[in-house]
C-alpha cells in the first residue's frame, strides 16, 4: 500500500512531485478522504499489506494520528501481513519526540530521513532549509523512540558547484551517525521539467561529476558493510526496503491519496495500472461525493509487462537472465554473470525470475554508471 501525502512546508527547487506548500487547512479532510478510499479497498483481496509506505511531500509535516489513523483504516480493510514494514518519510527539522511516539505506538515501524546533504553549503545549493545538524537530532530522537537503525537516509548529490570533499564529507558524516543507517539512498540530482532548476541551466549538474561522486558513494558504503541492491540503494544485510522490492517485482500494489499508483496482475501475465487524481481538492471531492478518485490507467500486455519486469530487474542486484544479454555487454565490461543463489547474490529483486544455479547478468560498476544505455541495448534485442 502506498499513502500520498501531497503537503510541504517549502518547495525543493529540483521537485517535480505533486505536493503542495499553502494547503495546511485540507489536512484532516484529505486524510478522511484516504481512509475512506482505505475502508474502500476491504474488496483488494490481494491479501494482507506486506509494506505500507507513507511518501509525499512531507508526512512527517502533519499531524501524527491523521497517518496512524490512516494506517488503522488500512489495517481494518485489507489487514497487515505478520511483520508489515511501515514506512513513514520525514523532514528531519519536522520531527518532534511527540511524533515519533505516536507513529511507533500505531505500528510505524521505519523511517526514511530526507538528508540529501550534510554540508551546508550543498543544502544551500540544493534550495532546501533544513540546517544538517536537524538530522543528528532526528536520528537521536528516533532511536529514543525504539526505531534504531530501522531508517534510511535519502542524499542527493550532484549539485552544481558540490565539491568531491563535501561529497564525501556527507557519506562520513551519515556513516558516523548513532545508531548508523540500516538503509541509503543516493540519488543523482535530476533535472525535472517545469521545476524551477530547469530554468537555470548554469545549475544543471555535470555526468562525469556524478559518476565519479557515483562510485565514490559506492566504495564508502561497501566498505561500511552495505551491500547494493539496486542502483541507487544500499542496506546492510536483511534491511532492503520490502516496499521497493515489491515495485521492482512487479508485485500488487494499492495506491491511496491523490497522484497515488495502483498495480494489479491480471490473467495469463497481464496486468493493469492506474493512478488517482493530481490535485488533493479534486481527490477529497471525488471521494466525499463516493466516487472514484481514479484518473486514468493502462491495460499492461503480457510481453510488454516482461519487458519492463527485465528492466526493473537489470537494475538490481538479482539482474536477468543471462541469456537474454547480448554478448557485447559482457565484452564491453558492463553485466557480469553470477550464479542465482551464489555467496553475494540473493536472487535480488527479481527473484521470482532467479532459479538457482543459472546463470545472472549483473550490472557491473562500470554497468550501473551507464544503466540507461545498457537497458536500452538490451531491450533492442528483445
Ligand atoms: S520536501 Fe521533498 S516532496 Fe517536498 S518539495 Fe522538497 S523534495 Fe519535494
Amino acid at each position: 500500500m502506498y499513502v500520498h501525502v501531497p503537503f510541504c512546508s517549502h518547495r525543493c527547487d529540483y521537485c517535480a512531485f505533486a505536493t503542495w506548500t499553502d494547503r495546511g487547512h485540507l489536512w484532516e479532510r484529505y486524510a478522511q478522504a484516504c481512509r475512506t478510499q482505505a475502508a474502500g479497498l476491504a474488496d483488494w483481496s490481494a491479501g494482507p499489506a506486506t509494506s505500507v509506505f507513507f511518501g509525499g511531500g512531507t508526512p512527517s509535516l502533519v499531524p501524527a494520528e491523521l497517518l496512524t489513523g490512516i494506517l488503522a483504516s488500512i489495517s481494518a480493510a485489507v489487514g497487515l501481513a505478520s511483520g508489515a514494514e511501515v514506512t513513514v518519510e520525514c523532514n528531519p527539522e519536522t520531527v518532534t519526540a511527540a511524533k515519533l511516539a505516536e507513529y511507533s505506538r500505531g505500528g510505524v515501524t521505519r523511517l526514511s530521513f530526507g538528508a540529501q546533504s550534510m554540508v551546508p553549503r550543498v543544502l544551500e545549493l540544493l534550495g532546501r532549509r533544513h540546517t544538517t545538524g536537524a538530522v543528528a537530532r532526528a536520528v537521536g530522537l528516533a532511536a529514543e523512540a525504539g526505531f534504531g537503525a530501522s531508517y534510511n537516509l535519502d542524499l542527493i548529490y550532484g549539485a552544481a558547484g558540490e565539491t568531491l570533499g563535501e561529497w564525501e564529507r556527507t557519506l562520513e558524516e551519515v556513516l558516523g551517525l548513532d545508531p548508523a543507517p540500516a538503509h541509503l539512498s543516493a540519488y543523482a540530482l535530476t533535472v525535472e521539467p517545469g521545476t524551477p532548476l530547469s530554468r537555470q541551466p548554469e545549475r544543471y549538474p555535470g555526468d562525469d561529476d556524478q559518476a565519479d561522486k557515483y562510485l565514490m558513494a559506492d566504495a564508502a558504503l561497501s566498505a561500511a558493510g552495505y551491500d547494493w541492491y539496486e542502483i541507487s540503494n544500499w542496506s546492510l544485510p536483511g534491511h532492503e526496503c520490502r516496499h521497493n522490492r515489491l515495485y521492482w517485482d512487479q508485485g500488487d500494489y494499492a495506491g491511496v491519496g491523490c497522484s497515488a499508483h495502483s498495480h494489479r496482475s491480471g490473467p495469463g501475465g497481464s496486468a493493469r495500472r492506474w493512478w488517482n487524481v493530481r490535485t488533493p481538492e479534486r481527490y477529497c471531492a471525488l471521494v466525499e461525493s463516493g466516487a472514484s478518485p481514479e484518473a486514468a490507467g493502462e491495460d499492461l500486455a503480457t510481453g510488454d509487462r516482461r519487458r519492463e519486469a527485465l528492466m526493473l530487474a537489470l537494475r538490481t542486484r538479482g539482474g536477468v537472465p543471462a541469456g537474454v544479454v547480448p554478448e557485447e555487454l559482457f565484452e564491453d565490461g558492463l553485466v557480469e554473470t553470477v550464479l542465482a543463489g551464489a555467496p553475494g547474490h540473493d536472487g535480488g529483486s527479481a527473484g521470482a525470475l532467479a532459479v538457482p544455479g543459472r546463470a545472472r547478468a549483473v550490472l557491473t560498476v562500470r554497468g550501473r554508471l551507464l544503466a540507461n544505455e545498457v537497458a536500452v541495448r538490451l531491450r533492442d534485442q528483445l
